[in-house]
């Protein structure tokens, strides 16, 4: 059976726009091949149950190590991918992980062994602190990017709840799942290949080409922060005449999804 090394995952989630944390070892980590084969073809969202709250340094290490290493009981990687409270993305693994278990024929899922089907995705969350939308945009995007990349339909995207046959309910809140109905809906509404899925890099690329271009033809440039510059740009904008005025509409639609991406 094949057994593929997911190395192109980074990108894969790049593409998301989210920002990607590499967890050291990712691109060697995964189960032996004795353990099975690995041929995803979707996605099994799950929640950790850790109690970490919103903590980015915690949750980091919480990735290198919970997530990576996994228990005596249970070796890991444990996921592919966590998803911290705050949208970050931890890749943990490229191979095989032990996340879904044995399953139940459930969308893409085939009954059997479910960890050689899919890529899995650990949200950090008790299961009891609920969902905030910062972290539910970014499994829908997060999801939507993966299927995109691996020319998966976005539909491949079942809950551990779903396709498990031991009972687990996750990702769910008071030991109830979530509805994957809505959250299939989420990850197909997510817009693709638009200004939102660039990298922060690749944004700030195109942010300071438009500054850089503003400034060639403005002549001096005040010292502001980033934002206010961005703000000026709009403000001297409309000022501008009307024969480019639609240009510089679209133009300003666009810094302004640049400045809300980077919370300038
Ligand atoms: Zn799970």
């Amino acid at each position: 059976m094949a057994y593929r090394m997911l190395t192109d995952l980074p990108a894969a989630c790049r593409s998301s726009g989210l920002k990607v944390v590499l967890v050291p070892g990712w691109n060697r980590r995964g189960r032996p091949a004795s353990t099975g084969s690995f041929s995803p073809r979707g996605v099994v969202a799950h929640h950790t149950g850790d109690s970490i709250g919103n903590n980015s340094s915690r949750e980091r290490a919480y990735a290198g190590g919970t997530l990576a290493s996994g228990f005596a009981s249970l070796p890991g990687p444990l996921c592919h991918i966590g998803l911290g409270r705050d949208g970050t993305v931890y890749i943990v693994a490229v191979g095989r992980a032990n996340h879904a278990g044995r399953v139940r024929n459930s969308g893409f899922m085939r009954a059997g062994d479910g960890n050689s089907q899919s890529i899995g995705i650990e949200a950090m969350n008790s299961g009891f602190e609920g969902w905030t939308d910062v972290q539910l945009d970014a499994y829908h995007s997060l999801c939507a990017a993966l299927c995109d990349h691996y020319g998966w339909p976005r539909r491949n995207v079942r809950s551990h709840a779903e396709v498990s046959t031991s009972g687990k309910w996750d990702p769910g809140i008071n030991y109830k799942p979530i509805s994957m109905t809505t959250f299939r809906r989420g990850v197909a509404a997510v817009k693709s290949g638009g200004i939102m899925a660039l990298s922060k890099r690749e944004a700030n690329a195109i942010a300071k080409a438009i500054l850089n271009y503003e400034m060639h033809g403005g002549g001096k440039v005040p010292r502001e922060s980033f934002g206010e510059r961005l703000r000026r740009i709009r403000i001297s904008s409309m000022e501008t005449n009307e024969s480019i005025t639609r240009e510089r509409g679209d133009t300003n639609k666009i810094l302004d999804r640049i400045v809300k991406k980077l919370g300038a």
